[in-house]
This record gives structure tokens, sequence and C-alpha cells, in this order.
């Protein structure tokens, strides 16, 4: 269907925002704060809290109990439900995967987890928020490794500041030089394993391996409105009283509040439109995602905002002769450089003693160990390094799945008292940027709305499987440094996507030959063309990324409106 002219000029705005996620949240709340007329167009539904959250929602009000309709997660699902969060109160927040399709070769399979839904994945994620420094943004160039980073800690550490101040981070300050404090709020309390835990790994290691409460942006007290959290656990159903960030509770009302947000749900954005005259973006084309009627929209400028893989899965569907192989593509490096987090590994032991002690409430959050491997001493067997995620609690009734016993006896005791206090470490370890690891465009597959789909070519290398291995001794060493009993250890090699960390599709560099996007995220070839999320990564660290991309979308906006204001884009 075509779109008049004057519906064109219409729909006219300073800036569109692909996606409302945690990047896209964030870009609106800048621009519109800024002064821009911005559209935020956003591919699946609108939330409403009130009728979508459901993490007070107890097990027996569900029509499977919690144990969700297998079947229908088996056909609708099978990607998705390889994530626990995908469970019968949220697998509503993950995609239909038959609806949204993506090949790979079924020897290297890929996860692509998603949400497509106003928020995207800030409804879903763990909230777990840290830090990069020199020791990341420094890697690429001293290993001689992809390209370089084109900014440094001291580039995006005020701005880590300025997001940390907005969301709210809970944490503790540890002096650690490769894992920068932040702006916190109260931490969380560690339980008494934990304190245990970390008590031994002072002992035995002096400070080169550290357990500290992990950092998230959940509240500890009130912050901008929002009120603390009251530890009832599922955050990944959803959080009514925004305790946690999400672009619904946080970005997406600050930018609405300035009277500039135009979002519109149900638009999926197929291309970015480009004018080779004046060499610049003019808007972009979209699908209804109900009515399936096509859609322009212009503005002066574009951030592509809608996660990784989809940022560069439109980038490469707008052709141009000036850029046959995808829009802003001078490079060649759009598509490639995939990277995801590797996990798996790790180990879990019970703790003796303690008895006489619980917990109350659900705190939501773990233990954090910072990485230790390659900060200070090079390791023989492989370059970067891993941090551990995990925590300590008793054990419930659920244990009498594993303990030998029957009998009405057997069951009372389940359910009377609490089982042996256990702790667990399971590792988040870095991936190597690899050009042979890409995206393109599938030659014949189609989504729902018929826009090309992505095949996914992705696998870990010999460095992540040695990281992974590595993983497994020394979460085992720190357990028995602890005097844990029953150590049991894993290095199971999850598919690439599964940490729901996937990055690197249209990097950050120096050079315009060899990375798509500049140190502002501002693609090199298009100028006022810019990606901010994890798209945008040059190389992967090892620290959950999503703050990373909030800094980086939060200090582009202000580079872009100096230079829409001074009349340069
Ligand atoms: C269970 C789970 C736990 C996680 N835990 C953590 C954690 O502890 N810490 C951490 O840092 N990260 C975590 N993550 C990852 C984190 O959620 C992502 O890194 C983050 O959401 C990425 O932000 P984004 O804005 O790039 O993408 P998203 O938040 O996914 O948002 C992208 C948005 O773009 C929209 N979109 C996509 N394509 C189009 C299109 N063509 N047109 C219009 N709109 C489009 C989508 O619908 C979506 O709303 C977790 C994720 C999950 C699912
Ligand atoms: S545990 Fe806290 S942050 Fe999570 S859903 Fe409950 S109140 Fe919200």
């Amino acid at each position: 269907m075509a779109v008049s002219r004057s519906e064109l000029a219409s729909r006219a705005y300073d800036a569109i925002v692909v996606g409302s996620g945690i990047s896209g949240g964030w870009a609106a709340k800048e621009l519109t704060e800024k002064g821009l007329k911005t559209l935020v167009l956003e591919a699946g539904p609108p939330i409403v809290p009130a009728r979508d959250y459901a993490e007070h929602v107890p097990a027996y009000a569900l029509t499977y109990r919690g144990f969700a309709n297998r079947r229908a997660l088996n056909r609708e699902q099978p990607v998705q439900s390889q994530t626990g969060a995908c469970d019968e109160w949220a697998s509503k927040f993950f995609v239909n995967d038959r609806e949204n399709p993506y090949s790979y070769d079924p020897k290297a399979p890929f996860a692509w987890i998603r949400g497509r839904h106003v928020g995207g994945r800030s409804i879903m994620w763990g909230r777990q928020v840290y830090r990069w420094s020199d020791l990341d943004f420094e890697a690429n160039a001293k290993e001689n490794i992809a390209v370089d980073w084109p900014i440094r800690y001291a580039d995006i550490a005020p701005w880590y500041s300025y997001v940390e101040k907005f969301i709210g981070v809970s944490g503790q300050a540890e002096g650690l030089a490769h894992l920068p404090d932040g702006e916190f709020l109260p931490p969380m309390q560690l339980n008494c394993a934990e304190m245990h835990v970390r008590d031994a790994m002072t002992k035995r290691w002096r400070g080169e391996r550290v357990l500290t409460v992990g950092r998230c942006a959940v509240l500890t007290r009130p912050h901008l409105g929002r009120a603390p959290c009251h530890y009832c656990g599922p955050c990944h159903r959803g959080c009514i009283t925004h305790s946690y960030f999400s672009s619904v509770g946080s970005t997406l009302p600050a930018a609405s509040a300035t009277g500039r947000l135009t979002l519109r749900p149900n638009s999926v954005v197929a291309e970015v439109m480009y004018d080779e005259r004046t060499d610049r973006a003019t808007g972009v084309r979209a699908v209804d995602a109900e009515t399936l009627a096509p859609l322009e929209f212009r503005a002066r400028v574009i951030f592509l905002c809608a996660s990784a893989l989809e940022s560069a899965r439109i980038l490469l569907n707008s052709k141009t002769s000036r850029f046959p192989t995808g829009l802003a593509n001078s490079s060649g490096e759009l598509g490639r450089n995939v990277m995801d987090h590797v996990f798996g590994a790790g180990a879990s032991g019970t703790l003796p003693g303690m008895e006489n002690r619980k917990t109350f409430g659900n705190r939501p959050n773990g233990v954090y160990v910072p990485r230790f491997r390659n900060a200070t001493e090079n390791h023989p067997d492989f370059l970067r390094g891993y941090g551990f995620q995990g925590g300590g609690g008793r054990s419930s009734w659920l244990r009498g799945m594993r303990t030998p016993g029957f009998g009405a006896a057997f069951k009372d005791s389940l359910l009377s008292e609490l089982g042996p206090w256990e702790m667990d470490f399971g590792g988040f370890g870095e991936c190597l940027p690899r050009p042979d690891n890409f995206v393109a465009l599938h030659p014949t597959l189609k989504d729902k709305w018929g826009i090309p789909a992505l095949h996914v070519q992705c696998t870990f290398g010999p460095n992540e499987r040695a990281i992974l291995k590595d993983m497994r001794v020394t979460a085992a060493e720190i357990l028995e440094a602890a005097g844990a009993k029953d150590i049991k250890t894993s290095d199971d090699e999850l598919p690439p996507g599964l940490c729901i960390h996937e990055m690197g599709t249209a990097r950050m560099g120096r050079d315009p030959r060899t990375s798509v996007l500049n140190g502002w995220n501002q693609s090199h070839d298009v100028p006022n063309l810019f990606v901010t999320d994890g798209a945008c990564m040059t190389s992967s660290g090892n620290q959950n990324p999503s703050i990373t991309y909030m800094a980086l979308t939060a200090r582009a906006c202000d580079y872009v409106v100096g230079r829409l204001k001074r009349g340069e884009i």
C-alpha cells in the first residue's frame, strides 16, 4: 500500500528509535529529554503490567501448575524454552519460534532467545550489571585480536555512573581495578553459607579470588519514585512495583513524560531508507504486525536498538546500489564477529553445619566472583577469563528427588525440615571475536511479516573450551577451600546464544575499513545512523553486557544531539 506524501510529512520526526528494550528505552529517554521529537517503533505488542506481570501468581492458579504445556512449548517455542525463564508464567514474554524463524547448521546450533513486546528483554533479564575496565577495552589491542576498541574506560565511566544513578544498582564496593565500583545503593546481604565461602576464599587466596554479592539493578531502598524490592523472587515474570529496572517501568515513562515520545507498538521494521544524493538515512520501512500494512517513517537520525542480531538483520536487508551487501557495510564486517558468553561449567557442594540458620524471603540476586584469570598473570591455556555467579541456600523438599527413601515418614521429614546448606558456582566466560562467526540473510526463509530471516553460523573455539574446563576446576577448588562436601562438577558446552548475551555484529572501531561504527556508535558510512545495542561490541568481556549497552546508548545520544544542534548531521 502506497503512503501518500502528506501522510509521510505528518510522520516526520527528529529521531526514530527501532526497538524499545534495554537500549531502545535508553535512546528514547535521552533523545526526548534532550528535546528531540522521537518515534519508537517496537515490533511487538504493548505491555500492561497490571494485566501481564505474573510474579505473584501461585503455581496452583495456573493450568499446568507451573510445569507448562510442554506440547505447546515444543511446538511453538522449542528454542525459547531452552532457557529456564521461559516457564508457564513467562513464556508469553518470549517469541514464537515458528513466527520468528532463523536457520543454522544442525551441527552448530545457535539458541537465539528473544522477546518481542514493549520493553523487550528488560522484562525477563537477570538484572546483573557489572562495569568493564581497561582490562577489557585494551585486550584486543594487546593481543592483536580483531580490532581495537575506539574507546577506553575513561570514555564510558561517567556514562556508567549516569546510568547507574537512574536505574538503581545495589552492590558492594570492592575496590577492584578490573571490576570498577559504581554508584551503588545498599548491597543485598550475603547469607551465612556465602559469608563462610567468602571468608574461606579470603583466607586461601588473599584477595586474588573475591566473592561479593551480585551487583544488580534491583532497588534496596526507594529510588526515583520506585518502591524497594520486597523479595518475592521470580522477577522474570515482571515486577508490578517496578523494583527492578525495566524499560517499561523506568526509561519509557521518563521519555513519555517529556511529551516528545511517540511509541508505536506492533511496528516491525524491515529496512532503513537511504538517500544516495545526501548520503543520509532518511527513515525506515516497516510492516504493521497486525494488519501487515506497509509503513514508512522519516527522521533526521535513526537509532537501531533492535538487539544485536535484529539490528544486523535490518541493515543487511537495507541494500542500495552503494551498499549492495547491506547499509553501512563498506567494511564487509556487518553481521560478522558474533559473540556470546560461554557458560555451562561450574561446581556445587554441600556445606556442613549452620543447621540452625535459614534464609528469609527470596533474594532476587546471587553472589559474584569477579574474573581472576589473566587479571595479573598470564594463564598458559587461554586468553581472557570468566566470572562466577551462583549462591548458597538450604535445600527444600525437592531434595527428595535425589535422596534415597520412601514412605510417609520420609515425606514428612522432607517437608518439616530444611536440608543442608548448598552452594553452587557457574562460570560466564569471554568469547573471542571471529569473522567466521556471522549472521547472513537466508536466501528463502522469511518471518511471519515477509522479512528475510537470518542464517546464524556461530561456534565456540579452543579458547572458549579451555575456559570452560578451567571454570570446572576452579569452582571445585573454591568449594574445597570452604570445606564443602559432595562436590559435583560440570563442564557442559551449551550452544552459543543460550547465555543470551549475543553481540558483535556491527562492531565499533577506529578504521572504517575494518569496523561498522566509530567510537560514538555512529556508522562510519552513514553519519545519521547509530547502532547502540549489543551489535556495537568489539569484544565480549565476561561481564553481563547490558549496562554497557545502556551507557553507550546514553553517550551516543548526548553526542548526536550536540552534533544536530551544531548542524553537523
Ligand atoms: C532470562 C534472561 C536473563 C538475562 N540476564 C541478564 C543479566 O543478568 N544481565 C545482563 O546484562 N543481561 C541479561 N540478559 C540479556 C539482556 O536482556 C540483553 O542483553 C538486553 O535486553 C539487550 O538489550 P537490547 O535493547 O539490545 O535488546 P532487547 O532488550 O531484546 O530489545 C530489543 C527490542 O527490539 C524489538 N525489535 C526487534 N526487532 C525489531 C524490528 N525489526 N522492528 C522493531 N522492533 C524490533 C524487540 O521486540 C525488542 O523489544 C538476560 C536476558 C534474558 C532473556
Ligand atoms: S523480587 Fe523484588 S524485583 Fe523481583 S519481582 Fe519481586 S519485588 Fe520485584
